[in-house]
C-alpha cells in the first residue's frame, strides 16, 4: 500500500491540519504519564518534522475515548495537550499549544503556531464522516496530514471526508507503521507463533482466521480464551466471556490453536482448566499453560503478540503476561506487538525497544494484519495502474 507523502514544498509556508492518534489513557491525577504516551511520542516526531519543513501553523486534531456528542470535561484533550507540550519541549520546541474548544470558531481568532482542536468526537459529524463537519475542519488548514494509524480502520470525517476537501498526505508515523507491518507480512520466517489475549474477540476473529492459514501456532489466553473454552463446553464459572460469540468461537477447532490448560483463580489458587467451579473466576493463565506457550515461543522465528494473558490491571493476575513477554523478548525471532492495553503492558515492563516493531494501533493493527481494508486510509492510497 503506497500512501501519498508530502515533500517540504507541500507544507512550507502553509497551515497544516494534522490528524493524530491522541486517544491515550489518563491517570488518576488526570495526567498522561510516561506509561501511556507512546502514541504522543510518535506524534511529536511528525510535528517537529512539519515545523522543520517550514509549516507556519499546525492545527492538531484527534479524538479521545468514546464521548457522546457535546463538550465533556472528562474527555477533554487538555491533559493530552500538556503531555505533547512536554514531549515537544524535549525536542527543543518550546511553544505552547493553544487549545480551542469550538471547531466552528474563526481560525483567525486562534493565535499561536501550534493550535489544537478539542476532542473531535464532541461533534456528531466526526463519527458520521459528515461532509459539513469536514468543511468546518477544513477551514483551519491549507493542507491535511493524517498521522493517525490507530484510527485508520475507521472512516471518520477527520480521516476520510476531510481528505476530499484539502490536499491530503500521510504523516511520518503512519507511513512507518504501514512500512513495518507490510514488511512483517511479506517476510514471515517460520515457525510463526501468534499470541493473542485480552478481550473483544470480535476485533480478533478476522486475524485468527488469517492466522489459521499463515501461522504455525496460535496461543490464546486472556478473556479471549475464556470465550473459546466456554464455547467448547468447559466450565469457566464467573469468568469474563463474550457469549454472543460462542457460535463463532466453536468453529475454531484447528490443532494450531492452543488454549489454556490451567488457570489462576481469584483466591490465588491454580486450577486445572477442567476443574474450574461455577463460583470461580479465571484471572490469568496458569504456570503449565505459560510453560506450554513458552515452548512454542522458543521454537518460533516470528512472533506476534496482542492482548494480555490475564486481567493485568490487577496485580494478582500479572504473572502469566510477564512470563510470556519475557519469553518473547529473550527470543531471537522477529517480534511485533501493539494494541491499547498491550502498549500499556509493554511500557510498564519497559520492553518496547526489545521488539522488532511496536505498533500504536490496536484495532487498526489487527485489521491491517488480517489483510482487511483500511477505510480511513482510502483517500491517501496511491493507486498505480498496471
Ligand atoms: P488491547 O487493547 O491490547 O487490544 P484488549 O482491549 O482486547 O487488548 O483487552 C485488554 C483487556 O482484557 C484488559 O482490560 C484486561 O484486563 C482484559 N482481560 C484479559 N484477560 C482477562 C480475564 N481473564 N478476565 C478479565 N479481563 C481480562
Ligand atoms: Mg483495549
Amino acid at each position: 500500500m503506497d500512501l501519498r507523502q508530502y515533500t517540504k514544498q507541500d507544507v512550507a509556508g502553509k497551515k497544516v491540519l494534522l490528524r493524530l492518534d491522541l486517544d491515550v489513557e489518563v491517570n488518576e491525577q488526570g495526567q498522561v504519564d510516561e506509561f501511556h504516551d507512546l502514541r504522543l511520542e510518535r506524534s511529536v516526531t511528525t510535528i517537529k518534522e512539519l515545523l522543520d519543513f517550514g509549516a507556519v501553523k499546525i492545527i492538531l486534531c484527534g479524538h479521545r475515548g468514546r464521548p457522546q456528542a457535546g463538550y465533556n470535561q472528562d474527555l477533554s484533550l487538555s491533559p493530552v495537550k500538556s503531555r505533547l507540550e512536554f514531549l515537544l519541549n524535549k525536542l527543543g520546541v518550546q511553544e505552547k499549544i493553544n487549545l480551542i474548544n469550538d471547531v466552528s470558531a474563526l481560525p483567525e481568532s486562534a493565535p499561536g503556531r501550534l493550535v489544537m482542536l478539542e476532542n473531535l468526537r464532541f461533534w456528531p459529524g466526526e463519527k458520521n464522516n459528515d461532509r459539513n463537519f469536514a468543511l468546518e475542519l477544513g477551514r483551519w488548514g491549507e493542507v491535511y496530514v493524517n498521522d493517525a494509524f490507530g484510527n485508520s480502520h475507521r472512516s471518520d470525517a477527520s480521516m476520510l471526508a476531510i481528505a476530499k476537501i484539502l490536499p491530503a498526505y500521510a504523516g511520518l508515523s503512519l507511513i512507518n507503521e504501514i512500512k513495518e507491518l507490510t514488511r512483517w507480512l511479506d517476510n514471515l520466517p517460520r515457525p510463526y507463533a501468534a499470541i493473542l489475549g485480552g478481550a473483544k474477540i470480535e476485533t480478533k476473529i478476522p486475524l485468527i482466521k488469517q492466522l489459521l492459514t499463515r501461522a504455525d501456532a496460535i496461543l490464546i489466553g486472556g478473556a479471549l480464551a475464556n470465550t473459546m473454552l466456554a464455547a467448547r463446553g468447559i466450565n469457566v464459572g464467573q469468568s469474563l466471556v463474550e457469549e454472543e460469540y460462542f457460535s463463532i468461537a466453536k468453529t475454531f477447532t484447528d490443532a494450531k490453536i492452543f488454549l489454556p490448560i490451567d488457570a489462576v483463580l481469584s483466591d490465588g489458587s491454580v486450577s486445572d482448566i477442567n476443574s474450574v467451579d461455577s463460583e470461580d473466576f479465571i484471572g490469568d493463565i496458569g504456570p503449565r499453560t505459560a510453560a506450554l506457550f513458552k515452548q512454542k515461543i522458543a521454537a518460533a522465528r516470528a512472533i506476534l503478540w496482542n492482548g494480555p494473558m490475564g486481567k493485568f490491571e490487577d496485580a494478582r493476575y500479572q504473572a502469566g503476561t510477564r512470563d510470556i513477554v519475557a519469553a518473547i523478548t529473550q527470543s531471537q525471532a522477529k517480534t511485533v506487538s501493539g494494541g491499547g492495553d498491550t502498549l500499556d503492558v509493554l511500557t510498564k515492563l519497559n520492553v518496547i525497544d526489545k521488539f522488532s516493531f511496536v505498533s500504536v494501533g490496536g484495532g487498526a493493527m489487527l485489521t491491517f494484519l488480517a489483510g482487511e481494508s483500511m477505510p480511513g486510509l482510502e483517500a491517501l492510497v496511491i493507486h498505480t495502474s498496471h
